[in-house]
């Protein structure tokens, strides 16, 4: 009866779902959860997070956040370590502790409503001009331009704190990705894998500009008028930047379908009914089979 709704089945008993478990246990949920676990070894394959660091989130309905867990390698990350929280850092569902950095992805979500997923990690050569204090040059690689456009430096302050989190407020509506000092970088998107997407095209510029130094020759820059070709490419495809809304023009801030990874979609209804009909079909289920033990909280 429940097939296709539920990663693992919740515990047995005679209590509906809450709202927040008919969310998570979502076809929405499973893959934006599996989205999550996909996106976490994909940093951790190209070495953009050691230990337990790092962090992903995504938004889930208007009030909700799934995160990454605490004190977890992104390289073993599995789809039930996922925590739920809301936007004020309520941990709503989870075996695990959210993720001590969830504070910066809460103030990016509250900052910019277009934000729908962040990533956060230490890539090294991204971190590289982060812990120099320096701010990548613009108009030298096309990649950069049309994905990322202009990067930020936020100042340094203790991670996991509030002070930090707000060190990206005055960047985070016009930038995409955010240098942050003395630690790493955050990325935001309309999907975590997009957002993974802007971290990798900013480690790989920074480290070819790395590279492209030790020539010991001047780097050779894009001209004024090629930049515009850019943005005029950056805009047919829908992709912010600051650039070119200082002239009026707005970016979607969503991919256009096509670049989108096929992800199950909303169930007709919404999560709102979805979770209306989970609920009174594990509560029918249960009665039909006499089964009212307490549930395990
Ligand atoms: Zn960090």
């Amino acid at each position: 009866m429940l097939a296709g709704y539920f990663d693992e089945p919740p515990q047995p008993g005679g209590v509906p779902l809450s709202r927040e478990e008919a969310i998570y246990y979502s076809r929405e949920g499973l893959a934006l959860r599996q989205e999550m676990v996909w996106n976490g070894r994909k940093l951790w394959d190209r070495q953009y997070v050691d230990g337990n660091g790092g962090n992903l989130s995504c938004r889930i309905g208007e009030d909700l956040v799934l995160c990454t867990p605490s004190m977890v390698s992104k390289a073993d990350l599995t789809i039930s370590d996922l925590c739920l929280v809301d936007l004020d850092g309520k941990e709503m569902l989870g075996r695990f502790r959210k993720t001590s950095e969830l504070l910066l992805h809460l103030e990016i979500y509250k900052a910019n409503p277009n934000a729908r997923a962040v990533v956060h990690c230490h890539p090294p050569h991204a971190t590289a001009y982060a812990i120099a204090g320096i701010v990548p040059p613009e108009d030298v690689v096309p990649e950069q331009e049309v994905f990322v456009g202009p990067v930020a430096l936020a100042p340094y302050d203790t991670p996991g704190t509030q002070a930090f989190a707000e060190t990206i407020l005055p960047f985070v509506n016009s930038h995409n990705s955010i240098l942050l000092a003395n630690h790493g970088v955050v990325c935001w998107a309309d999907t975590v894998t997009h957002a993974e997407w802007f971290v990798e095209v900013l480690d790989t510029y920074c480290r070819t500009l790395l590279l492209a130094y030790q020539l010991r020759a001047p780097i050779q820059r894009i001209s004024k008028d090629k930049i515009s070709d850019l943005l005029r490419l950056k805009q047919r495809l829908g992709l912010p930047d600051a650039r070119l809304e200082e002239n009026g023009a707005k970016g979607s801030y969503e991919f256009p379908k096509p670049m989108t990874p096929e992800f199950v979609s909303e169930p007709p209804g919404g999560i709102e009914l979805l979770a209306r009909e989970i609920t009174q079909a594990v509560t029918a289920h249960l009665v039909g089979n006499g089964n009212h033990p307490s549930r395990r909280r």
